[in-house]
C-alpha cells in the first residue's frame, strides 16, 4: 500500500491542496495552509484509500498504518509541546471526516479525544481551569458515546445524555449549561459513562489509544451511514471516493474571555460583496457557533474584542484569496489571544454571489475570464439569478396590512410563498399533493400556478434534507447564517430565513405562533430570504432583477448590480462559445423573452400549440372531423389566416433570425373534446350530432398514440394540412418582408421522419407551395426544408435523409423514448428505482444518454455530413438546455442548441464551458 498518512504542522506539510482525492478537501487544505505558514494546529490525515481498504477488508487497516500513526503523533507532540495520554501535560486530539467534496454534517466527528480520569487532571493543571477541563471531558464522553459507541435515544424519546443533563440542571435549579460548575460536570462524566455501560454493555475506553482507533474507525464507517448515502445520491458523489480522517491537535476557544471561535467567508456568500463575512463567539467551542444556543456576533465586531486576532484574520483572508484565487470559507479559533486556522475550503454561495464574485475577481485581476466562466454552475447557480422575488405591490400591501410576522436572518436570498409543513416527510407529501393538484388544474387552465411548500423547523439537521428538497423555502427559529439550514439552503438555491427567534414552533400541535398569530400546517406563509422577513399569508412572487431589467423593462439596468454582473458574464460566454443558442417558442412574447436572454433563432415552433387559442380550436376540430377531402380543405381554409397571423407575429419578433416551424406533430384525437359539455358545444358549432363526434373520437383513438398516427404520418395521409401550414408560413414571411423590410428566414421542419420517402413527399409539398406563394406575391424569402431526427431509423439512414433535408434537428425527447423503448409519459413511475439501484445513472430524458442515444446522434451527424457537407445541425429536445447535454452537442459539432427561453442564459454559459473544457 502507498503512503497512508500525511503530516502537517509547524510551518510545513507533506500534502498540499492538489491532493484532494487522496487527502479529502479538509486534509488537503489544512496541508496547504500549513505549507503557506499559516497558523494551523499540527495533525495528520489518513488517506481516502484507507477508507476504501477499511470497508473492503472487514473494518481492518492496512499493515503499518498504526506504526505510521504513532510516528505522526510523536511529531504532533513535538510541535505542540504536549504528550498524548500524558497525565501532566496531555495532548488532546480532534478526529474529523473530510471527503473530496464537503458533505456538511453528514459524517462523524470526535473532539477532546485523549481525556480520561487521569489526563483530565493534567488538563486542569495546565489550564488552571477545572470547569473547562470537566466540561471538555463530559463533551468528549457524550460525543464518543453517541458517535463511536452508538448510544441512541429510544424512538420518540429525548437524547439520553440531554435527559441526564436536564435532570442535573433541574436538581440544581438552573437552566443553562454554563451554570453548571466543575463538580456538576464531573458528575455528568460519571453518569454518562454509566449510561454507556447500561445501554451498550461496554466500559468507556480509558486508554487514549483505544479511544483514537475507536474514533478513526467510526469516522470511516460514517461514510456509509444513511444520511451520507442520501447526500451522495443527491449530489452525485460516487461511493468509491471514501472519506479521509483528519487527526489534529485540539485548540480551545473556550478557555476564557481571551479565547473565541468563529466561521467566516472571505466575501459575503449571499450577495458576493467583497467584505469579510461571518460570525464568532468569545469563550466558546466551534459547535456553539453553529448550534444556535448562543447568538454569535458579526465578525466585524471581533475588531473591538481582539484587534490583533481580527487583523490577523484580515491578513489571512487576503493571503488565502490571493493564493486560492477563490472565495474561502474558514473556521478559526482564538486560544488565549492566538489565532489558529482550523479549516479552509471553497465557500458555498448563492447564484447571485457566484456571478458577482466571479466577475469581480476578473476585474480585480485575481482570475481570468476563462476561469470565471468555468466556475459558475449553469443549471443550479445561474438559474438562481433568475429566481423570483416578491411582487413589489403585494409586498407593500402585506407590510401595510401588518402581515409581517417576524424578522430572522437573511440566509438564502429570493422570495418564496407556500404552505407550511413542519417536518421532512410532511413537506415531501404535501409537495407531491400540490404537484398532482397542479397537473389536474393545468389541464383546464394552461396558466394555472403551482402552489409550493415552506418547511418550518426549530432548526434543521441532515435528516431534514428530503424536506428541504421538497420545499421552496426554509424557515428556522434557531441558528445563524452558518447554521445547517442556512448552508444547505444556499447550496440548494432555496430561499431561507434562519434564526427567527420570535417563532414558537410546536411540533406536536403542528402550529407556529408569533404573538396572537397562530399558523397551522398547510397555512400560507411567505419568506423574504434577501431581507430575512417572514409574513403570514400568501404574497405573490415576481420575476428576478434580471428578468425585470431584460424582460419587463420595469427596472433600470443602472440600478441592478446583479443584472450587470450577469450580463457581463454572459457577454464573456459569447466570446468563447461555438454553439449557437436558439429557443423553443410558439408565441411572440416567448420569442421576445428568449431574444432578451440572448437567443439567436427559434429552433422549434410547435404549431399544434397555436391551435389552442380561443376561436381556433373549434375550427381545428372541424377540420379533424371532416368526412371528405373537400370538407377538410374548407376547414383548413378557415385556419389559414389564423396560422398566418401567428407566424407573422413570430417573424416580426425574430427580425430576420431563423425561425424553425414544425408541421403538425401530435395525433389528431388529442385535439378532440372528451367531456359531454364540450362535445355538445362542438356538435352545435359544426352542425352535427354529439353521437357523430363520439364515434369519430373512437375511430381516431389509438392504443399507442405516441407511436401512432402523428408527425409526418399526418402530413403524409392528409397532405392538405401540410399545404395549409406551409402556405401560412410563406405568406406570412412575404407579408412581413413587404411590411417591415426585414427578411424573415423560415425553416420548415418535418417531424418524426423514419424513412426518406416520408420526407420526400413532404418536402415536395413544401417547395411547391413556397414557389406558388412567391409567384402569387411577387416576392420571395430564403428558406430551408429539413427534418427532425427523432427515430433510430432516421439516425441510421441519415445519409439518405440528408439527400432531401437541408438541416437536421435532433428531437431527443422522442429519440430517447424510441431508443430506450421507454414511454416519455409513463417512465417516471419506475425510473426513480432505476437510479436508486444504479441501473441508470440519471434521467435520460433530462441528460442525453451518450452511449446509446448519443451514438445514434453521432451516426446521424456523420452520415448527414457525408451526403451534405454543410448540413445545418441542431437539437430541440429538452436536452438542449441541460449543461451536460449541451457539452455533448458541442462535442458533436452541432451548429446550435435550442431550449426554452429561461434556459437560454444557461445554455450560453454551458456552451462556453464546453468550448473552454475542450481547449
Ligand atoms: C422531441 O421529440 O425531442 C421534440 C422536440 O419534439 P416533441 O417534444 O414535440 O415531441
Ligand atoms: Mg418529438
Amino acid at each position: 500500500m502507498a503512503k497512508s498518512i500525511y503530516f502537517f504542522g509547524g510551518g510545513s506539510a507533506e500534502g498540499n491542496a492538489s491532493m484532494k482525492n487522496l487527502l479529502g478537501g479538509k486534509g488537503a487544505n489544512l496541508a496547504e495552509m500549513a505549507g503557506l505558514g499559516l497558523p494551523v494546529p499540527a495533525g495528520f490525515t489518513i488517506t481516502t484509500e484507507v477508507c476504501t481498504y477499511f470497508s473492503e477488508n472487514n473494518d481492518t487497516y492496512p499493515e503499518g498504518l498504526e506504526a505510521d500513526a504513532e510516528a505522526s503523533i510523536k511529531r504532533i507532540e513535538e510541535v505542540m509541546g504536549s504528550t498524548f495520554g500524558d497525565t501532566e501535560n496531555p495532548l488532546l486530539l480532534s478526529v474529523r471526516s473530510g471527503a473530496r467534496e464537503s458533505m456538511p454534517g453528514m459524517m462523524d466527528t470526535v473532539l477532546n479525544l485523549g481525556l480520561n480520569d487521569e489526563t483530565v487532571k493534567g488538563l486542569i493543571a495546565k489550564t488552571e481551569n477545572p470547569r473547562f477541563a470537566y466540561d471538555s471531558y463530559r463533551r468528549f464522553v457524550q460525543m464518543y458515546g453517541d458517535v463511536v459507541l452508538g448510544v441512541k435515544a429510544e424512538k420518540g424519546e429525548h437524547d439520553p445524555f440531554e435527559v441526564i443533563m436536564d435532570e442535573i440542571k433541574e436538581k440544581k435549579g438552573v437552566t443553562l449549561d454554563t451554570e453548571l460548575d466543575a463538580e456538576d460536570l464531573k458528575t455528568l462524566v460519571t453518569r454518562f459513562k454509566a449510561l454507556i455501560k447500561d445501554q451498550i454493555g461496554v466500559d468507556f475506553p480509558e486508554d487514549p489509544r483505544d479511544q483514537l482507533w475507536g474514533a478513526i474507525g467510526a469516522v470511516f464507517k460514517s461514510w456509509n451511514n444513511e444520511r451520507a448515502i442520501i447526500y451522495r445520491r443527491l449530489n452525485n458523489i460516487p461511493a468509491e471516493w471514501g472519506t479521509a480522517v483528519n487527526v489534529m491537535a485540539m485548540v480551545y476557544g473556550n478557555l476564557g474571555e481571551d479565547c473565541g471561535t468563529g466561521v467566516a467567508f472571505t466575501r459575503d456568500p449571499a450577495t458576493g460583496e467583497n467584505v469579510l463575512y461571518g460570525e464568532f463567539l468569545m469563550n466558546a467551542q466551534g459547535e456553539d457557533v453553529v448550534a444556535g444556543i448562543r447568538t454569535p456576533l458579526p465578525v466585524a465586531q471581533l475588531e473591538e474584542r481582539d484587534a490583533k486576532s481580527y487583523n490577523d484574520l484580515q491578513t489571512i483572508r487576503a493571503t488565502l484569496e490571493k493564493h486560492y484565487r477563490e472565495m474561502q470559507d474558514v473556521e478559526f479559533t482564538i486560544q488565549q489571544g492566538k489565532l489558529f486556522m482550523l479549516q479552509t475550503r471553497t465557500g458555498k454561495r448563492t447564484g447571485l454571489a457566484m456571478v458577482k464574485i466571479a466577475v469581480d475577481m476578473v476585474e480585480e485581476g485575481l482570475i481570468t475570464k476563462e476561469e470565471a466562466l468555468s466556475r459558475i454552475k449553469p443549471a443550479d447557480k445561474l438559474s438562481e439569478v433568475l429566481a423570483p422575488i416578491f411582487d413589489a405591490n403585494e409586498l407593500k400591501k402585506a407590510k401595510q396590512e401588518g402581515h409581517i410576522l417576524a424578522k430572522g436572518l437573511n440566509a438564502g436570498p429570493g422570495a418564496a410563498t407556500g404552505r407550511i409543513a413542519f417536518d421532512a416527510d410532511a413537506a415531501a407529501e404535501l409537495e407531491a399533493e400540490l404537484a398532482a393538484k397542479w397537473r389536474a388544474e393545468k389541464k383546464k387552465d394552461k396558466n394555472a400556478k403551482k402552489e409550493n411548500v415552506i418547511l418550518v423547523r426549530l432548526e434543521t439537521s441532515p435528516e431534514d434534507i428530503k424536506g428541504m428538497q421538497a420545499a421552496v423555502g426554509i424557515l428556522t427559529a434557531r441558528g445563524g447564517r452558518s447554521s445547517h439550514a442556512a448552508l444547505v439552503a444556499r447550496q440548494m438555491g432555496k430561499v431561507c430565513v434562519a434564526g427567527c427567534g420570535a417563532l414558537q414552533i410546536d411540533y406536536k400541535a403542528q402550529t407556529l405562533t408569533v404573538g396572537d398569530t397562530v399558523l397551522k400546517a398547510g397555512d400560507w406563509i411567505s419568506l423574504d430570504g434577501t431581507e430575512g422577513e417572514v409574513f403570514d399569508g400568501k404574497i405573490e412572487t415576481q420575476p428576478s432583477e434580471v428578468e425585470q431589467v431584460l424582460l419587463k423593462g420595469s427596472l433600470d439596468a443602472e440600478k441592478a448590480p446583479t443584472y450587470q454582473a450577469f450580463a457581463k458574464l454572459l457577454s464573456w460566454a459569447d466570446e468563447y462559445r461555438k454553439l449557437g443558442v436558439w429557443t423553443n417558442a410558439d408565441q411572440p412574447d416567448q420569442a421576445k423573452n428568449a431574444i432578451s436572454f440572448g437567443a439567436e433563432g427559434i429552433g422549434l415552433c410547435r404549431t399544434e400549440h397555436m391551435f389552442f387559442g380561443e376561436g381556433k380550436i373549434e375550427k381545428f376540430r372541424q377540420m379533424i372531423l371532416a368526412k371528405t377531402v373537400e370538407e377538410r380543405k374548407e376547414a383548413l381554409e378557415a385556419l389559414l389566416p389564423l396560422q398566418r397571423e401567428d407566424f407573422e407575429g413570430l417573424f416580426k419578433e425574430m427580425e430576420g433570425r431563423p425561425v424553425t416551424i414544425r408541421t403538425l406533430d401530435p395525433p389528431l384525437h388529442e385535439f378532440l373534446p372528451h367531456d359531454e359539455e364540450e362535445i355538445n358545444e362542438l356538435a352545435a358549432f359544426i352542425g352535427t350530432t354529439p353521437e357523430y363526434i363520439k364515434r369519430r373520437n373512437e375511430e381516431l383513438a389509438e392504443s399507442n398514440p405516441m407511436l401512432g398516427h402523428r408527425g409526418c404520418r399526418l402530413g403524409t395521409t392528409y397532405p392538405e394540412i401540410t399545404e395549409m401550414q406551409v402556405r401560412a408560413i410563406f405568406e406570412a414571411a412575404v407579408n412581413v418582408k413587404k411590411e417591415t423590410g426585414v427578411d424573415p428566414h423560415p425553416e420548415v421542419m418535418i417531424p418524426l421522419v423514419g424513412h426518406i420517402n416520408e420526407l420526400d413527399g413532404q418536402e415536395v409539398i413544401a417547395r411547391r407551395v413556397a414557389e406558388e406563394v412567391f409567384a402569387e406575391k411577387g416576392e420571395k424569402v430564403d428558406y430551408l426544408v429539413g427534418t427532425m431526427i427523432e427515430l433510430p431509423r432516421a439516425a441510421l439512414t441519415a445519409d439518405r435523409i440528408a439527400e432531401k433535408a437541408e438541416f437536421f434537428s435532433f428531437g431527443t425527447n422522442d429519440l430517447t423514448q424510441t431508443t430506450f423503448g421507454l414511454s416519455r409519459d409513463d417512465a417516471v413511475k419506475f425510473l426513480g428505482e432505476y437510479y436508486e439501484k444504479d441501473i441508470l445513472p440519471q434521467d435520460p430524458f433530462a441528460t442525453i444518454d451518450r452511449d446509446g442515444v448519443g451514438q445514434l446522434m453521432q451516426i446521424a451527424v456523420d452520415k448527414g455530413r457525408q451526403t451534405r457537407s454543410d448540413i445545418q445541425l441542431g437539437i430541440c429536445g429538452e436536452h438542449g438546455g441541460e449543461p451536460n447535454s449541451v457539452e455533448f452537442c458541442h462535442m458533436l459539432g452541432l451548429n446550435y442548441v435550442s431550449c426554452s427561453p429561461f434556459r437560454v442564459p444557461i445554455a450560453r454559459l454551458a456552451a462556453a464551458q464546453a468550448a473552454l473544457k475542450e481547449k
